[in-house]
């Protein structure tokens, strides 16, 4: 077993590339990929990965689920909580000026981040759940009626199924769902029968967090504008890890979580077109989104503070801004092809498991993000997960909030690698050690 123990933290081979600006889909980052990247000094900056659990060096394979958060974006919030910390939007003092500027500063950086028009086009929120049950509750009862149709896909989160599963139940609409190939894909063959003119919301995810599939995100959002459907994508895998501009991708709403892209947990934010917010109705009542309150009669702010009752998550806010300023330094184009070698590279050495199989898009180019899914026979997905643990990998294992694919496909779920610029190729090595000797252990 000691052959699973090789890499050091900082001492694994860490791939290292070279990005010209022409790989670069956007303009902040394209001004660094002009450098190539020390990916050994960047993952230095993340000193939760310098330690050991179960006596082991941590090899930490779990990014999809929550990413791990470099030096830049913990100082950020240390200093905010030492120097600026005070309520925002009310105050007339300094304290409250100075948070109330970071917390709308970290909303331009989004803004700015996302390719939207304007910063009033981003609403904090708690994450990817909440902007979805976000719009499920102020968009939807305010534009679906019996009947209507809201199109999702077999490779949804959870939590871009259950609000619209709610809401279905509440108005009487229908759903339908884009299926899955055997091969992980969506299957774009039945797109036409199934993205009809009753549709009336196409909601689905840009990478999918079981399958590591990368969907036409641009392709379906014109597809749907064309039958006069508003789009909802999911951006909780892709935002981290790829160049991601709203307005290229023409979609109406995009939400995401800070904490799967080295922000803070608990902050997130919602995307949405200016003119369909405009036209929401507010979601919770409290502080902060009123214009004016009398007993009788209440008013309304503006988009986005209308969305944002009550104190917003101003740390968090502060520390995503943070994250954005570090990811934008590292450069988009860059962290996608290191997510690329990393997982083209895993893929190759799991070839050479016995007894494993790998779960969705077969290996080459845009259609994998980076992340692989995996199953061993004779062991079950927890507990192949728990004996790579005692190795001190932490993989993650189960059906990923992707139930019905998981039942569609007969598996009890996966057990899960993913990757972020952090990662080495010799902690994929130290990975595939831990599975041929999983492979000996429960066969
Ligand atoms: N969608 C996808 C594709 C995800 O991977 C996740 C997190 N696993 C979510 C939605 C939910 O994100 P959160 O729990 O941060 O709201």
């Amino acid at each position: 077993m000691n052959n699973a123990d090789g890499a050091k933290a900082g001492g694994a081979e860490s791939p290292t590339n070279t990005v010209d600006s022409a790989n670069s889909a956007n303009s902040a980052s394209s001004a660094n990929s002009l450098n190539t990247v020390d990916w050994a000094a960047v993952r230095a900056e993340f000193p939760i990965l310098d330690q050991e659990v179960q006596g082991r060096r941590l090899v930490y394979l779990d990014s999809a689920a929550s990413s791990q958060k470099p030096r830049a974006v913990i100082d950020a919030l240390v200093r905010y909580y030492e120097h600026d910390n005070a309520n925002v939007h009310r105050g007339l003092h300094e304290l409250s000026t100075r948070a109330t500027t970071a917390y709308e500063g970290a909303r331009e950086k989004v803004a700015r981040y996302l390719g939207a028009a304007s910063a009033e086009e981003v609403v904090f929120t708690r994450g990817t759940t909440e902007g979805v049950n976000l719009v499920a509750n102020t968009w939807g009862p305010a534009n679906l009626r019996a009947g209507d149709v809201v199109l999702l896909t077999e490779m949804e989160h959870h939590s871009n199924l259950v609000p619209w599963m709610l809401l279905a139940e509440r108005l009487g609409l229908r759903l339908r769902h884009v299926p899955v190939t055997d091969e992980g894909l969506l299957d774009l063959a039945k797109l036409p029968e199934l993205l009809t003119p009753e549709v009336k919301l196409f909601a689905f995810t840009h990478i999918s967090n079981s399958l590591g599939t990368v969907n036409p995100v641009a392709q379906l959002c014109a597809a749907a504008r064309a039958v006069g459907a508003v789009t909802l994508v999911d951006a909780a895998q892709s935002v981290g890890h790829l160049p991601v501009n709203v307005q290229e991708l023409g979609c109406d709403f995009l939400v995401f979580s800070g904490h799967k892209m080295c922000a803070p947990t608990g902050i997130g934010a919602l995307y949405g077109r200016r003119a369909l917010l405009e036209a929401m109705p507010p979601w919770h009542g409290g502080g902060e989104m009123i214009n004016s309150v009398t007993f009788e009669k209440v008013t309304f702010k503006a988009p986005p503070h209308r969305f944002e009752a009550g104190t917003p998550n101003i740390a968090g806010a502060v520390g995503l801004g943070a994250a954005v300023d570090y990811l934008e330094k590292l450069g988009r184009a860059a962290i996608f092809a290191h997510d690329q070698q990393l997982v083209g590279y895993a893929m190759e050495r799991l070839a050479g498991v016995p007894g494993l199989r790998i779960i969705g898009p077969p290996r080459g180019g845009a259609q994998r993000a980076g992340l692989v899914s995996f199953v061993m026979e004779a062991a079950h997905p927890h507990d192949l997960t728990t004996f790579a643990d005692r190795y001190g990998l932490a993989l993650r294992g189960g059906h990923h909030c992707n139930q019905p694919l998981m039942r569609k496909w007969r598996l009890p779920g996966t057990t899960r690698a993913s990757f972020y610029f952090y990662n080495t190729t010799g902690e994929v090595d130290r990975m595939v050690e831990v599975l041929h000797e999983a492979h000996r252990f429960f066969r």
